[in-house]
């Protein structure tokens, strides 16, 4: 094996093997080190996305909607199933299969692109050194490669709750919580983020009575106020108890169900369930990687510190995705790993932090991109608010789809688009042409003379645009 190459990336998820092809592609010689292994002991590339988090994840929230629309919505449509029942280790198995699909598909990509994949975990050694440790059943010896720049993509694990130890029984984390055999029929979560509601909308979707435990008193605190109260109406209404204001502080359990104590504004209180989900976040990874021994700086939450460009205080050391400062999307960690790529070629790099799109898989869809009426309140910026309703939108009627909106917001001198957020049917799709618009800088006007098809749900785009300027035509 030659041990010597332009560029190692250290992790295969979607930062890592992206930066890996895009590094090959630019006649780098290429190496991406990944230990992950999946249920079955067998080594997987494709990282936390495509193993036990955007995919796997999407692969349910898709099962469990088919199985609400057949329950609750094909009537409506003069579609009788009655008797429809769910086979929840059928829909676990496809969601399974999904994920083998795609990481054989991610070691397909390496190969044509002549990534080498070194099976193991990596530690760093001084002077651009790796030490790789082979995992797996029979793990062979650990060897040394070289290279002229490290791209550390280790991404990140669940943040841990003290008073709620996940035991992978009857406590778990996101990814216990996808692969559950049977469907609790009380389901606690600890956490109203993203996660925490993604997960909570597929098992009471399949029958779980859920409980959503947030500590703060807002929900969704990121998002603009105007969706996020759309939002919670909506999902109370699918019958998610969401708790706010609710510190969760100990657990127990009986080895049957677990017992779930916390502070809420009614005092100390005590709820029992069949299973509890810790979703209370993620935390950068860098176990095992010997930070400290190399010398490479962490901010003070254990975040690798990184420049603009993903510098890391080691020379042609960088550093990409969850495990640095930033949203923890999977689409961040591919544009940086694009750009730190290019930058090693000695091309210019590219990722616009401003326009970085953010969708919740609910359903309706959450999705937004850019600033919010109240950060820009907070800024002091003056700005004008387009809003148009899914339940005017013609193509949203005729898919039973009404609930929901967007809602673009434009600097009032500039006209330019400055957040553009939305809830409603495929707002993940939607969102696409928002964040394309802001990418060029555009304005509503740039929207509002753009023809959109008929009849569409992009229309609601269109009419939001619109309504910067108060020329809405179907509201
Ligand atoms: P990761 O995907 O975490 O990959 C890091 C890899 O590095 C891992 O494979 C790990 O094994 C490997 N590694 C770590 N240390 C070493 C070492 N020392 N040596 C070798 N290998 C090592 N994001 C979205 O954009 N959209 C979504 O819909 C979405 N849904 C999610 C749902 C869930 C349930 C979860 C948990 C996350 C979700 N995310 C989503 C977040 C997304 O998964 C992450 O932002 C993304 O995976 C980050 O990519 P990454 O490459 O930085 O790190
Ligand atoms: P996210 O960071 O988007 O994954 O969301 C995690 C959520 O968990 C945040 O909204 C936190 O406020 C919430 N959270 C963190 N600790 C607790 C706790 N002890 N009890 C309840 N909610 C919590």
């Amino acid at each position: 094996m030659d041990n010597k190459y332009n560029v190692v990336v250290i992790g295969g998820g979607p930062g890592g093997y992206v930066a890996a092809i895009r590094a090959a592609q630019l006649g780098l010689t290429c190496a991406c080190i990944e230990g992950w292994l999946d249920p079955a002991g067998k080594p997987a590339l494709g990282g936390t996305c495509l193993n036990v988090g955007c995919i796997p994840s999407k692969a349910l929230l898709d099962s469990s909607h088919h199985y609400t629309f057949i329950r609750n919505e094909a009537a409506d449509h003069g579609i009788h199933v009655p008797g429809a029942t769910v086979d929840i280790n059928r829909m676990i198995g496809r969601k399974d299969r999904i994920v083998q699909t795609l990481t054989q598909g991610i070691a397909g990509l390496l190969r044509k692109n002549k990534v080498e994949w070194l099976q193991g975990r990596g530690r760093l050694l001084p002077d651009r050194r790796i030490e790789v440790m082979p995992t797996g059943a029979q793990p062979g010896e650990p060897y040394i490669v070289n290279a002229d720049h490290i791209i550390i993509a280790t991404g990140s694990v669940p943040t841990r709750l003290p008073p709620a130890p996940v035991d992978n029984e009857l406590i778990v984390d996101s990814t216990g919580a996808l692969c559950f055999r049977d469907v609790p029929r009380r389901l606690g979560i600890i956490g109203a983020g993203v996660i925490g509601i993604e997960l909570g909308s597929v098992w009471s979707r399949l029958g779980s009575k859920v409980v959503i435990l947030e500590a703060l008193d807002e929900f969704l605190a990121p998002v603009d106020r105007q969706i996020a109260a759309e939002a919670e109406k909506i999902l109370r209404k699918q019958g998610l108890d969401i708790q706010l204001g609710a510190k969760v502080t100990g657990t127990g359990s009986n080895n049957r169900e677990v017992f779930v104590t916390f502070d809420s504004p009614a005092g100390k209180q005590q709820v029992v369930f069949d299973k509890l989900i810790v979703a209370v976040g993620r935390r950068p990874n860098t176990e095992g990687l010997g930070a400290d021994e190399a010398g490479l700086k962490l901010d003070e939450r254990g975040f690798i510190q990184v420049d603009h460009d993903c510098r890391t205080n080691l020379p042609d050391v960088w550093a990409i995705g969850d495990v640095v400062r930033g949203p923890m999307l999977a689409h961040k960690a591919a544009e940086e790993g694009v750009a730190v790529a290019e930058r090693i070629a000695g091309r210019p790099g590219h990722v616009n932090y401003a326009a970085i799109p953010w969708v919740i898989y609910t359903w309706p869809e959450i999705a937004w991109v850019g600033k919010t009426e109240q950060e820009l309140k907070g800024e002091g910026v003056d700005f004008r608010v387009g809003l148009f309703p899914f339940a005017a939108s013609g193509r949203a009627r005729a898919m039973g789809e009404t609930g929901g909106m967007i809602k673009m917001i434009c600097g009032t001198e500039t006209d330019r688009i400055l957040g553009a957020h939305m809830i409603g049917p495929s707002a993940s799709e939607l969102i696409a042409e928002a964040v394309l618009a802001m990418e060029f800088e555009g304005s509503s006007t740039d929207i509002a003379l753009t023809i959109h098809a008929h009849p569409t749900l992009a229309e609601a785009t269109h009419e939001a645009a619109l309504g910067v300027s108060r020329r809405s035509l179907h509201i």
